[in-house]
Parts: structure tokens; C-alpha cells; sequence
């Protein structure tokens, strides 16, 4: 287990997307199992949002604005958490597909070297 000082770090570059898929992954699923991070990455959007008044200076994306309207942090984490695990998932299912594509590339290039080889000196 990561301890929560290094998942705390993190919250600012979880929140600017500058994370690893590696990072992002211990990151979330840390947060979700830690009350204590939790709350500090509600407070670190608190901070950053909440105490702001001019609202046209904060530029975030339509569905976390509906939550930031109504000061509802703990649904903007547990929103932003949901979202980073299906982004994760995806870039797994990805990699898992795209290393499938490559293994039956190579079996197709093997055989094929397999055919050539038959054909040509037999
Ligand atoms: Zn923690």
C-alpha cells in the first residue's frame, strides 16, 4: 500500500491529467479506499474552485461545472475518480487488443516464412 503522503502529491497532477496510466491507476484506487485522501482532494478543489468568485475564470469541462455550481465536491471527486477509472480501463482494453493484434501479426509472418520456405525448396 502507497502511503498517503505520496498520494497527496498527486492530486494536483491527477487534477492536470499529468499523471502516468500507472500513477492515475494506484492513484484512484488509493482515493477510494482512504477516507483521509479522499478529503483532501475534496479540500484541494475547494480551495481551488469554491473560494473563487469570478466563475467565467475557471474553465472546466460542462458535467464538473454542474457540481461546482451547486458546491458539491464530494460529487466532483467521486465524478472525476469514475471517469479517470473508465479512461484507465479503456487504455487497458487497448494495450490488450493491440498486443493480440501483434502476437497474431507475428504468428501470420511466421507462417508465412514457414509457406515460403516449403514452396521454394520443395
Ligand atoms: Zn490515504
Amino acid at each position: 500500500m502507497v502511503d498517503c503522503k505520496t498520494i497527496q502529491k498527486m492530486i494536483i497532477p491527477f487534477d492536470e491529467g499529468r499523471l502516468s496510466i500507472k500513477e492515475e491507476e494506484m492513484f484512484v484506487n488509493h482515493i477510494e479506499n482512504c477516507a483521509d485522501c479522499k478529503e483532501e482532494f475534496e479540500i484541494h478543489y475547494i480551495i481551488s474552485y469554491g473560494l473563487s468568485d469570478d466563475e467565467d475564470a475557471i474553465s472546466v469541462e460542462p458535467e464538473y461545472k454542474k457540481l461546482l455550481n451547486h458546491y458539491d465536491f464530494k460529487g466532483l471527486v467521486d465524478l472525476k475518480i469514475k471517469n479517470s477509472k473508465i479512461k484507465i480501463k479503456k487504455i487497458r482494453d487497448m494495450n490488450r487488443i493491440s498486443l493480440m493484434c501483434l502476437i497474431s501479426a507475428n504468428i501470420s509472418l511466421i507462417l508465412a516464412a514457414v509457406i515460403f520456405v516449403i514452396i521454394r525448396y520443395y
